[in-house]
């Protein structure tokens, strides 16, 4: 059914890859995070992903496939439905010679505010992405996640210190600045973010309260800004600044001496590993494949009684 060279997951049979990490001819690009994109000379995915493919890189040869339409190719029908991920992120189901396949990409199974609800079909192999699928990453509540968020920002007013916001500047960042525009909190934001935001905008996601930072007061406003240029703020601003990443990575007790945060707070964008789980049981299949996380997951699938394994390079797998 498929096989992983060096340049990743290719469907048998068919002139496509699945989020290959190495320039293909053509590829299913499952959303538009940095690790998913490439400069492929053609690529499938939602129309929301290709504007934010040529936002970050250039203008690509795409065949666009809105969510829920199937389309046949190479002698195969394949479909892309929402992972709940971030804007426009696909699962793909691939159905060929009377076998289904379904390869998660990035997958988030809690309620987000800006991105689809995941969706879940059954199938007879899964190719999942186990980022969080390790006991330790359950995560709270959402409202519990929000809850912390409101109480540092409120702090730190309460302080006269600037709020800043560790936040990737696809996605997360979005995230918090609907929950909190919806407060009517105030906020400032990077320009790396305000570009992404005037793209969520055009496929009709609407944020209050929002501007590009021009050096303002912040004692009042939350800045978010994306976590690799935490040192930005520090040369434009001259007050005192608090600072919490928003991350799964959350739940280990070290992550803020990693982002070098004051705190973290557990928002996050793929499914913690209760949801992995349950996730797995409802699509119910026959054989399952690890990717892009703890392959111990593996062990945890096969105590549940799944046919599971790593997903690894240089091997063919087909089903019958
Ligand atoms: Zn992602």
């Amino acid at each position: 059914m498929f096989e992983i060279d060096e340049k990743g997951i290719r469907i048998l049979g068919t002139s496509f890859w699945l989020d290959a990490e190495r320039v293909v001819p053509l590829s299913f690009v499952s959303h538009a995070h940095a690790d998913h994109i490439r400069n492929h000379k053609q690529i499938i995915a939602t129309p929301e992903t290709i504007s934010m493919f040529e936002l970050r890189r250039k203008k690509v040869d795409a065949i666009p496939l809105e969510y829920n339409t199937p389309y046949k190719m190479d002698g195969a029908t394949i479909e892309l439905f929402p992972s709940g991920h971030i804007l426009g992120s696909a699962q793909i189901l691939i159905e060929k010679d009377g076998v289904r396949l379904v390869y998660t990409g990035d997958l988030n199974l809690r309620t987000s505010a800006t991105a689809a609800p995941a969706e879940i079909r059954e199938a007879d192999i899964l190719i999942i992405e186990s980022t969080f699928g390790r006991p330790e990453f359950v995560f709270p509540k959402r409202y519990l996640v929000i809850e912390q968020l409101v109480k540092f920002i409120d702090k730190c007013f309460a302080r006269g210190i600037a709020p800043v916001i560790l936040g990737y500047s696809l996605g997360k960042s979005q995230e918090v600045i609907k929950i909190l525009g919806d407060l009517d909190y105030q906020i400032s934001v990077h320009s790396s973010i305000y570009k992404m935001l005037k793209i969520y905008e055009q496929y009709g996601i609407s944020f209050k309260n929002y501007k590009l930072y021009e050096g303002e007061d912040l004692r009042k406003r939350v800045m978010v800004i994306p976590p690799h240029i935490k040192n930005w703020l520090g040369k434009r601003y001259r007050g005192e600044i608090c600072k919490a990443v928003v991350t799964g990575w959350a739940m280990d007790p070290r992550a803020k001496f990693r982002y070098r945060a004051h705190t973290a707070i557990p928002l996050s964008d793929h499914a913690g590993y209760d949801d992995l789980i349950k996730y797995v049981k409802q699509v119910s299949p026959q054989k399952v494949f690890i990717t892009h996380g703890f392959s111990d997951f593996t062990h945890c699938l096969i105590r549940e009684g799944f046919n599971a394994a790593p997903l690894r390079p240089s091997s063919q797998i087909s089903l019958f």
